[in-house]
């Protein structure tokens, strides 16, 4: 008899699941946060979960952190100082480090045993962890926004675990508020907000938060992620002094390198499905 292995994350309040086919279990820790764990799969190369829930895979990774990055770096008007708050496994780091303009890129990164883990299990995602305009920290990010100087960043880009645990404050109205403090003029802050589907409530909850904060055009951006819970997901964006239909879109034009991103998807994605519109 075979003895398949599959890896199965089962969303209990939903009565859904996902499973992915595993040939090997490649590493386990405990890290004073959480665990970690690494398997190799049979048809979506490596995989990282953190407390069981899946957080990247080799193959679909790029939907996400493309998303989470270049829609919220084409909204501002030149982004030289970017800040990410969780990103452990480097992913949306790269992305943001494509761009010429980003001067300084701060990741703020509560567990540093999730980095040290991407650098051995993921160096794509990692590719660009040596850039001189690339600076670590491990620590609260939300500590760390709230002690942040008025103005310090261009964009803030929330890269988080799921609303609980030591992530729950992340998507609170005080840290929205701190990010609107800590972003300059024309800034623009990115929160992933998890699945349409799934989580509607939350993104209208995220939206409202932050405009509760002082955001001035707030809205959500829709894109599809395999791996995650309904295999659709969202970030919410927040714009500081700056329009709903800002977008370099020649600079977008001109962008090469993505996978899922280009000029036409900064729109497309903006696109509510009809249950999530205002
Ligand atoms: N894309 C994934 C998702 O949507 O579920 C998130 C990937 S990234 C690995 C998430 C990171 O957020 C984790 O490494 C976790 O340690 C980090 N994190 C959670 N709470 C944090 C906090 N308060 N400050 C900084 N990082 C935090």
């Amino acid at each position: 008899m075979s003895t398949e292995l599959w890896y199965t994350e089962r969303y209990e309040e939903h009565g859904a699941a996902l499973s992915l086919k595993i040939r090997e279990v490649l590493h386990r820790e405990q890290s004073p946060y959480q665990v970690i764990e690494i398997f190799e799969t049979e048809q979506f190369g490596t995989l990282m979960t953190l407390d069981g829930l899946v957080m990247v895979t080799d193959r679909d990774n790029f939907l996400y952190h493309e998303m989470m990055s270049h829609p919220a770096l084409f909204t501002h008007p030149m982004p030289k100082r970017v800040l990410i708050i969780g990103g452990g496994d480097c992913g949306t780091l790269r992305e943001v480090l494509r761009h010429r303009e980003v001067e300084e890129a701060t990741q703020v990164e509560l567990d540093e045993r999730v980095t040290r883990v991407a650098e051995r299990f993921f160096p794509k995602l990692c590719e660009k962890n040596n850039d001189p305009r690339a600076h670590f920290h491990f620590t609260d990010g939300i500590a760390w926004v709230k002690e942040a100087e008025a103005g310090r960043y261009d964009v803030i880009i929330v890269d988080s675990t799921d609303p609980v645990g030591p992530a729950a404050g992340l998507f609170a109205t005080d840290f929205y508020a701190a990010c609107h403090h800590a972003l300059a003029d024309q800034g623009v802050l990115v929160a992933q907000s998890e699945s349409p589907l799934l989580h509607a409530n939350l993104i209208r909850q995220c939206q409202q938060r932050m405009t509760e904060a002082g955001f001035d055009a707030v809205n959500s951006v829709y894109f599809p992620q395999f791996c995650y819970p309904s295999g659709w997901w969202s970030g919410t964006l927040g714009r500081k002094g700056l329009a709903m239909d800002a977008f370099r879109a020649d600079d977008a034009h001109a962008f090469s390198g993505t996978h899922y991103y280009h000029a036409g998807m900064q729109q497309a994605a903006q696109v509510a499905p009809a249950f999530l519109l205002p």
